[in-house]
């Protein structure tokens, strides 16, 4: 049967869009349906606006520091609409950006929300096309706890568009989004705490790295709060909220920022009209090639619930396409030795295995630690230190896992990730010569391990 077109890919997003970009390079016919926005999560509500929050906050540091270099500023004034509107401006010549993308790799690009019809036939504003396959891509939406009064609070696609800086905010969560926004707002001026459910913040990080962000926190005066969690939230008569916890006690704030997590996004998507099955956590359920259980539909990235990134998403939309329009070229995604930053205030840096997961793993851990304060700081009065630490497999002296607290943390493991993933080994740190003055050279410096 001819159909309409090879691929229909269902989201514009990280993932879709560099799906559809290569396969229709390789040759094939690709339709792209997009109901919101052009880029997806990371473009217009994740990594990129995101990140441009997190410069403007860095600045209340730098001009703390400034006076000890000399510089004399005059009051230092923030205006929150300005940086929001300058956001905008960048978030839409991206969009244009992504549109150009598409359709100057030969992609049709469809606005509208699409409906699976049936496993091969989609429906967008009305129409209908077929397809050979159909590409899953509709990423995640913030998941904000059931719980009275929860209509008051807002998520991450909210904060991006306030209209005015809150006085005091209340963040709930300990993952990425919690801890990167506590930053933001706190940097910005917010009264800002942060309320975790569990002792930690950062489950699933290395031991090392949730202390240290913890004390560099307090040290900036945020206020965390652990083994918190919110149980209802009234809004009172002059607009603000009155938040009571578990416990009992009450807080106040103007704004309550839930970070929670994110559900996949299957609203209105016809699944019912095909054998897609889910899994455990609602997440579309794929094999290891992003098969569904429906043999002509294939889904990717933050709806599968993997790995929830960006380049992640990347990867498998380029495994996608050569899967099925270069399979003499496919490779599978490799999903070890992942880099992640969490662009906390200070960073944090991550690539391979934490203490407790080398540990777990039965390897014959040794661990090299340091921490130390910046060069930047020491003509200031901040008190900052930054963490580095090496987890290292004591008989194949390979190193498991490298983790950092501190500024650029993102920037300087995105090399050492390259380090790992070819299997390199104490020895080859010990033998590479350092840059120096950096921070980053402490890496290949630390030389007695501060456990076995
Ligand atoms: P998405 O990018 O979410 O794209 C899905 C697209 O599908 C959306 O545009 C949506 O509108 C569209 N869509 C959904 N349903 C339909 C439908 N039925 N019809 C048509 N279109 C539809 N990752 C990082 O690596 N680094 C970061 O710094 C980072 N920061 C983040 C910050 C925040 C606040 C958030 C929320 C996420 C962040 N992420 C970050 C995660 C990253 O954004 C996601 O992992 C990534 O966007 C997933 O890509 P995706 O293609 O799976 O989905
Ligand atoms: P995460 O899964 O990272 O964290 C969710 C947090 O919310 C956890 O601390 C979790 O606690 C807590 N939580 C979950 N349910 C509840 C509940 N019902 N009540 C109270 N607390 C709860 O999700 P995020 O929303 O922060 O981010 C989603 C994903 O987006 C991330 O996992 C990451 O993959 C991606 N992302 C990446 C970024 C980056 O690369 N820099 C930045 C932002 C997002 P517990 O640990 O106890 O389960």
């Amino acid at each position: 049967m001819a159909y309409d077109f090879d691929l229909y890919v269902i989201g514009a997003g990280s993932g879709g869009v560099r799906a559809a970009r290569f396969a229709a390079g390789f040759g094939a016919k690709v339709g792209v349906a997009e109901s919101r926005y052009l880029g997806g999560t990371c473009v217009n509500v994740g990594c990129v606006p995101k990140k441009l929050l997190v410069y403007g906050a860095h600045f209340a540091e730098d001009f703390e520091q400034a006076s000890g270099f000399g510089w004399t500023l005059d009051d230092a004034q923030f205006d929150w609409s300005t940086l929001i509107a300058n956001k905008d401006r960048e978030i839409n010549r991206l969009n244009g950006i992504y549109r150009n993308l598409l359709v100057n790799s030969g992609v049709t690009l469809h606005e509208g929300h699409a409906k699976i019809v049936d496993p091969h036939q989609i429906e967008v504003n009305g129409e209908r096309f077929t397809a050979k396959n159909i590409l899953i891509a509709t990423g995640g939406w913030p998941q904000i706890p059931d719980i009275p009064g929860h209509e008051h609070a807002i998520s991450s696609n909210q904060a991006f568009f306030l209209k005015e800086l809150p006085k005091r905010v209340l963040v709930v969560g300990g993952g990425y989004i919690a801890v990167e926004f506590a930053g933001i707002f706190h940097g910005l001026g917010a009264q800002t705490t942060l309320l975790y459910r569990g002792e930690l913040f950062l489950r699933g990080f290395d031991g090392s790295v949730r202390k240290h962000l913890q004390e560099e926190l307090t040290k900036r005066g945020m206020d965390l709060q652990f083994n918190a969690d919110i149980e209802r939230i009234d809004k009172q008569a002059d607009g603000s909220l009155k938040v009571t916890l578990k416990d009992g006690r009450q807080l106040e704030a103007d704004c309550v920022f839930y970070a929670t997590g994110r559900r996949p996004m299957l609203d209105n998507l016809g699944l019912e009209n095909t054998a897609v099955k889910l899994d455990k956590k609602g997440f579309v359920e794929v094999d290891e090639q992003y098969q569904t259980s429906e043999p002509s539909i294939l889904a990717l990235g933050d709806v599968i619930g993997r790995v929830q990134l960006t380049p992640v998403a990347l990867a498998e939309g380029m495994a996608v396409a050569r899967r099925l329009f270069k399979p003499e070229q496919y490779r599978p995604v490799d999903y070890k030795m992942i880099p992640t930053a969490v662009f906390s205030l200070p960073n944090i840096g991550t690539v391979g295995l934490t203490e407790e997961e080398a540990r777990d793993a039965g390897h014959d851990v040794v661990i090299y630690e340091s921490r130390f304060r910046p060069m930047k700081l020491t003509l200031t009065e901040c008190q900052e230190r930054t963490l580095m630490k090496l987890v290292v497999d004591g008989k194949s002296d390979k190193v498991l896992g490298c983790h950092m607290v501190g500024p650029d943390a993102g920037e300087i493991v995105q090399g050492l990730a390259i380090a790992l993933k070819a299997g390199a080994t104490k020895r080859h740190f010990d033998e590479t010569i350092g840059v120096h003055p950096t921070a980053a050279e402490e890496f290949v410096t630390m030389r007695t391990p501060v456990a076995g």
